[in-house]
């Protein structure tokens, strides 16, 4: 048998999150992952920023999530000596006066003053971008590449011989002895880390989900500003006159296929923020692990003490991943607590009902 701390299913942003924190606290682990392209991480558009605009409210814990995010993802830049994340800016274009009236007014709340810049002047740079009740500018947004921070930490991993490539197999994993069983792998514990695909994990399946679909494109313009603007979708400069335009929301067509609905719904998005020529160059597609109340889904299975679960990221898994991975890793090794919110203790009358066991 061959023995590791912590055998890690799945290596999208939470897998690999997961795994670099570990390696932080000093321990082993094995990943094992198919190498599917179909992943939330891999049409990420990998874009981070403290608010829900809709009614301009400040993300669950951003404030704690956002520092945590910065600090991890650029120690990760060191320690594989690539570049992977940028800060920047964000500039909100308002689509009305009671939205430059709400900013104007969440101005004066120290809660959310830290995340707003200086109001932008009408000279500012933003080309053609038509914007007649203003902007406001939010600071501590950024990106992470995603598809990058998965593809070079695999290479990280696989040097490290702790990777298998290869889809797990639930009907092998036995927890025995307060240790996991995996073919021939002794582990202390497992952590399930499948994205939306945990609905076919037969441990944890009990958990409500709600995936949605997303989709964004590729484009390639001289007349849009270098800048990462929001209203109704998102534009991010990848340099080179190329941006993202991001993302749809679909919960009814889920799966990882890109779609004449998706780019059109983008495009009539775009045409909201002025009339600019561009040519399409690519179009990605993928389901993110969303849930009903909103929330991950982290912690310990309610049976088998040794199962654990990381999921649930949604769709502001940036942000979220470094904190909670450590806050799940600390619950792990330290019997630390897991923000209720995430814990999946919160369902466990729901696995308990299901089995007859309540
Ligand atoms: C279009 C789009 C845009 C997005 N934009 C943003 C954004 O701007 N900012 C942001 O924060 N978030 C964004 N998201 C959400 C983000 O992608 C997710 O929060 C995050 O990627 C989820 O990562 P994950 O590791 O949980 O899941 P996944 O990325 O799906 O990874 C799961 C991994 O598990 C593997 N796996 C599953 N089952 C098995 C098995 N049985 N055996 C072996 N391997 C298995 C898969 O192959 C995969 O590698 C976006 C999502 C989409 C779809």
């Amino acid at each position: 048998m061959k023995k590791v701390d912590f055998i890690i299913v799945g290596q999208g942003l939470a897998g690999t999150t997961l795994a670099h924190s570990i390696e932080k606290k000093g321990g082993s682990f094995l990943i094992i992952d198919n190498c599917t392209k179909a992943t939330s991480s891999f049409a990420a558009a990998g874009i981070f920023h403290p608010f829900s605009f809709k009614r301009l409210l400040l993300s669950w814990k951003a404030s704690v999530f956002i520092p945590s995010a910065i600090s991890f993802y650029s120690s990760i830049e060191n320690k594989l000596g690539k570049k992977l994340f940028s800060n920047h800016s964000l500039y909100r274009v308002f689509s009305s006066i009671e939205e430059q009236n709400n900013w104007s007014l969440k101005q004066t709340i120290s809660a959310y003053s830290t995340f707003m810049g200086e109001n932008i002047s009408k000279d500012d740079l933003f080309n053609k971008i038509i914007r007649p009740f203003g902007v406001g500018k939010v600071e501590g947004a950024g990106r992470l590449d995603v598809t990058k921070y998965v593809n070079e930490s695999r290479n990280y991993f696989k040097n490290k011989g702790a990777f298998l490539n290869s889809a797990f197999n639930y009907e092998n994993v036995i927890q025995e002895n307060n240790s996991i069983i995996y073919k021939n792998w002794l582990a202390s514990s497992i952590i399930f880390c499948e994205g939306p695909k945990y609905t076919q994990n037969p441990f944890f399946n009990y958990l409500p989900h709600n995936p949605c679909k997303g989709e964004i494109i590729i484009i390639e313009s001289a007349e849009l500003p270098n800048k990462l603007i929001n209203k109704g979708c998102f534009i991010y400069p990848l340099g080179n006159n190329r941006f993202i335009v991001g993302s749809t929301y679909n919960h009814r067509e889920l799966n990882y296929n890109c779609s004449e609905s998706g780019k059109n719904e983008l495009l009539k998005k775009l045409s909201s923020l002025g009339d600019f020529k561009y040519k399409i160059i690519d179009q990605k597609a993928g389901v993110r692990p969303t849930t009903k109340d909103r929330r991950p889904l982290i912690g310990s299975h309610p049976c088998f003490n040794k199962m654990y679960i990381f999921n649930g990221l949604g769709s502001k898994g940036v942000m979220m991943a470094p904190f909670l991975s450590i806050q799940l890793i600390n619950s792990i090794l330290n019997d630390a607590e897991i923000d209720p919110e995430a814990n999946i203790s919160r369902y466990a009358d729901d696995y308990l009902k299901l089995t007859n066991q309540l």
